[in-house]
C-alpha cells in the first residue's frame, strides 16, 4: 500500500497499530470467537474496554474523584445542547467565549435554553485570534470555552483563571498536550479529532455541580442518568469507544501525553517555520495563539493553488485543503501524524518555492 500522509481535520489519522487491533477485533474479539460488532454490551469482556476506557481518560487528565467520565452518542455537537440543559439554571445565566465557528454554534444551542452571555469575542477579526484580558462575571452559572478552534487554526495557549465552573470543548486538542483537567468541572470532545473515531463523545464532569438547574430532565439528555448507568443507560457505541481505548492505551504506552506534547510541538514548529520562511505562503492567525493541531496558511498568490495541489497530490499528501468557509490550506498534526509526514510538507513547500 502506498503510504499516505493524512493531515486531515476529521475524522483524523489513527495509529496503524491501532487500526490493525481494531480490525482483529472486527473479525475475533478476546478471543471469543466472535465480532466486538456482534457482541452484548453487558457482556464482561465489553464491560472491561468501557471501565479502561473511563479509566484511561481520568488517568490522561489527572482527574480527581469528583469527577465521572461517560461515552455518549450525539457528536460534540449534541453536548453544545447538553452542557446548558445540565448545568444553566432557569433563572441563571451562562458565558460563552466565542472563538471560532464550534463555539458559535455552542451559543446559538445555549441561547435556546437559557439566558446566554458572550463575555469575549474575535468573531470581528474573523477570529483569527484568542480574546485575552476580558472580565468573567461571578455569577455565571459556567464559563465556555474551545481550546483549539479547529477551522481557524488558534489554541488557547493558558486558560481564564476564575471561580465560575470552567467548561471546555477539547474536541481538537484533548491529550495533545498536558492539562490539568481539575482546572474545569466539565471537558467534552467529539473522539473523531485526537481520540479515535466518529461515534462517540468523551464528557468528564465533576458530579458536585450536576442536579441544580431547577428544569425537569428528559432521561437521555441527563448526565446524571447516564452516570447511574456507569454509561451504559443504552447501548453505548460499542465500536468507537473500543477504539479510542486502543488509541488512549497506544499514547499511555508511547511516552504518554508528555511526550506526544514535545513531539507535537516539533511538529507544529517545522512547519510554521516553513509557512514563515517561504515567500510564497502566509499564516492566518495571530502567531502567538497559532494552534498546534490545526496549521492554517494560504498563499499569496492564490492562483497557484492548483499547482500546489498538484504536487501535494503527487507526494501522497492528503486533507491539506482548508475548511469549505475559509479556503486556503489547513494541516492537522493530530497525536498519531508522524514528523516524517510534516517534513515531507516542508520539503514539498520548498520545492514548489523554488519552481515559482
Ligand atoms: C469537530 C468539532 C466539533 C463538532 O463535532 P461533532 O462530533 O461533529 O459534533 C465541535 N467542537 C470542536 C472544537 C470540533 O473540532
Amino acid at each position: 500500500m502506498t503510504k499516505v500522509h493524512n493531515f486531515s481535520a476529521g475524522p483524523g489519522i489513527l495509529p496503524p497499530e491501532v487500526l490493525q487491533q481494531a480490525a482483529n477485533a472486527c473479525i475475533n474479539f478476546d478471543n471469543l470467537n466472535l465480532s466486538l460488532l456482534e457482541i452484548s454490551h453487558r457482556s464482561k469482556n465489553f464491560e472491561a474496554v468501557m471501565d479502561n476506557s473511563r479509566q484511561l481518560v481520568k488517568e490522561l487528565l489527572h482527574l480527581d474523584d469528583d469527577f465521572e467520565v461517560i461515552f455518549l452518542g450525539g457528536g460534540a455537537s449534541l453536548q453544545f445542547a447538553m452542557v446548558p440543559y445540565n448545568l444553566l439554571r432557569t433563572d441563571g445565566k451562562a458565558g460563552y467565549v466565542n472563538t471560532g465557528v464550534w463555539a458559535s454554534k455552542a451559543i446559538k444551542e445555549a441561547k435556546m435554553i437559557g439566558s446566554t452571555e458572550v463575555v469575549a469575542s474575535s468573531e470581528e477579526q474573523k477570529f483569527s485570534f484568542i480574546p485575552k484580558g476580558y472580565d468573567i462575571p461571578g455569577d455565571l452559572d459556567y464559563l465556555h470555552i474551545t481550546s483549539n478552534n479547529t477551522i481557524y487554526g488558534t489554541q488557547m495557549k493558558s486558560f481564564p483563571k476564575t471561580n465560575v465552573p470552567l467548561v471546555c470543548d477539547m474536541s481538537s486538542d484533548i491529550f495533545s498536550r498536558e492539562v490539568n483537567g481539575n482546572d474545569f468541572s466539565l471537558i467534552y470532545a467529539g473522539a473523531q479529532k485526537n481520540m479515535g473515531p466518529a461515534g462517540a463523545t468523551m464528557v468528564a464532569v465533576r458530579k458536585s455541580i450536576l442536579g441544580k438547574t431547577g428544569r425537569k430532565m428528559l432521561s437521555m439528555l441527563d448526565y446524571n442518568v447516564h452516570i447511574k448507568g456507569d454509561s451504559m443507560y443504552n447501548t453505548p457505541p460499542v465500536f468507537p469507544i473500543y477504539v479510542s481505548m486502543l488509541t488512549m492505551e497506544w499514547l499511555k504506552n508511547n511516552g504518554g501525553v508528555p511526550h506526544i506534547e514535545k513531539v507535537n510541538n516539533q511538529k507544529a514548529s517545522l512547519l510554521y517555520a516553513e509557512i514563515d520562511r517561504n515567500s510564497l505562503f502566509k499564516g492566518t492567525t495571530a502567531v502567538e495563539d497559532r494552534s498546534n493541531m490545526n496549521v492554517t496558511f494560504v498563499m499569496h498568490n492564490p492562483e497557484l493553488e492548483p499547482a500546489f495541489d498538484q504536487l501535494t497530490k503527487e507526494a501522497n499528501l492528503s486533507g491539506l485543503r482548508g475548511h469549505r468557509d475559509v479556503g486556503g490550506y489547513r494541516a492537522s498534526l493530530y497525536n498519531a501524524l508522524p514528523l516524517d509526514s510534516v517534513q515531507v510538507l516542508v520539503d514539498v513547500m520548498q520545492h514548489f518555492e523554488k519552481n515559482n
